[in-house]
């Protein structure tokens, strides 16, 4: 079947719940996709930020096949080889001390809700129940998850969305101190908006809200779901802010297209959930874990993350080169990998005119081309996709 008619019985059979490009994907290497009649395309949306080090790495091809024929899924009732490795690797290079596994990025966030909510009842503060999260976040799709995400447009027609939550402006340390009451128990904020439009937290900030939250007794959660995973040149977006989370949530490239999520919390933190308290019969598997594996040490290679370093600044240039040549680009934003080129107009035009010149980019918050390119993006390929887009942006 060509395009065309695969995606007519797409129309027929799946829920219309997402506005799709005209393409059928069908395979995948590299920073390169092909389509159901072999168009081959450059992509930088890289699954929104999963497949970090590119389509089909080896080191995740093999993971699976050896875990495949070893054991794919057990239980949590058992204890599980990779899934204890994962972890292993996960805290020894992170200020976490513990982690939980899950399927997926709201997932994550879903577990981080509860054990800072279960951690606040176990030091005696069982009224401290409400998350502030930021104004433009995305946190996923979940019923409280989208409650927790910080964009009125997603909620409207899910009401009764779960208690809570309430919104800050991103960024303003002032409305964060204003905002916190006796009912609060965490902050929750991505450390680089990803959905919202690509914007980072400022470093002063975020000192500033590490010493709030321990000034009044709150945890800090970072969802760093789309930032964390050497996007933004290190294993982690905090590390480079200088100050530790309490919790922190994971997902993404952590599979290299597998689905697992995480979250990680310090020792004090994670000692609130005691067995039963939280679980998933999915969570941690060993074919997703040993995939895990995989990815997180071809990240912790000599000379992964610095490629990532350098391979950004490399397109950061370029994109700098662009706005200086185009009036409605007007800002270049975001850290690493994780780039938005905000725009004076809407988005969507750039984005099909690159697909039909064989590049995918993608455009979030209506007005912001988002690149996010496999971690393993070469000079070659960033030249290709700056050629085109530049000739997107002389049209448009
Ligand atoms: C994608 C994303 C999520 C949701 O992840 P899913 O795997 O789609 O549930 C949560 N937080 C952030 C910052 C994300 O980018």
């Amino acid at each position: 079947m060509n395009n065309q008619e695969l995606i007519a019985q797409g129309e027929k059979y799946l829920m219309h719940t997402y506005g799709r490009l005209s393409m059928v994907v069908t395979k995948g290497e590299g920073s390169r996709i092909w389509d159901a009649e072999g168009k081959e395309y450059l992509d930088f949306v890289s699954g929104i930020a999963v497949n970090g080090l590119g389509h089909c790495h080896p080191a995740v091809v093999e993971a699976i096949r050896k875990q495949s024929e070893a054991l794919i899924h057990c239980s949590n009732l058992y204890w599980i080889e990779p899934q204890i490795q994962l972890a292993k690797l996960l805290v020894e290079h992170s200020a976490l001390d513990k982690a939980f596994f899950c399927n997926s990025g709201a997932e994550a966030n879903e577990g981080a809700i509860k054990l800072a909510r279960k951690y606040a009842a176990e030091q005696g503060y069982s009224e401290r129940t409400d998350i502030i999260t930021m104004g433009q976040s995305f946190h996923g799709r979940t019923l409280a998850t989208l409650k927790a995400t910080g964009q009125e447009k997603f909620h409207k027609d899910f009401h009764p969305l779960p208690e809570g939550f309430s919104y800050v402006p991103f960024n303003d340390i002032a409305a964060l101190k204003g905002a916190v009451t006796d009912k609060t128990c965490a902050v929750m904020l991505e450390t680089v908006q990803g959905e919202g439009g690509v914007v980072p937290a400022d470093p002063e900030y975020l000192k500033q809200v590490r010493a709030f939250c321990d000034e009044k007794g709150i945890l800090l959660i970072l969802d760093e779901v789309q930032c964390g995973m050497g996007r933004t040149g290190t294993l982690f977006a905090y590390e480079q802010y200088d100050i530790e989370p309490d919790i922190m949530t994971l997902a993404k490239s952590l599979g290299g297209g597998v689905p697992i999520g995480a979250f990680l919390a310090k020792d004090k933190v994670a000692a609130a959930f005691h067995p039963g308290d939280h679980g998933s019969t999915f969570g941690g598997n060993p074919l997703v874990t040993a995939v895990g594996i995989a990815v997180v040490s071809a990240m912790l290679e000599p000379g992964f993350l610095d490629h990532v370093q350098a391979i950004s600044s490399y397109l950061w240039t370029k994109l700098e080169g662009l706005k200086a040549k185009y009036d409605h680009i007007l800002e270049v934003r975001g850290k690493g990998l994780l780039v938005g080129l905000a725009l004076s107009h809407g988005g969507s035009d750039i984005v099909s005119f690159a697909k039909d010149h064989g590049v995918l980019v993608n455009c979030t918050a209506g007005t912001v081309i988002r690149l996010l390119p496999p971690l393993t993006v070469t000079k070659e390929e960033i030249d290709k996709a700056i050629a085109v887009l530049d000739t997107a942006f002389a049209e448009a």
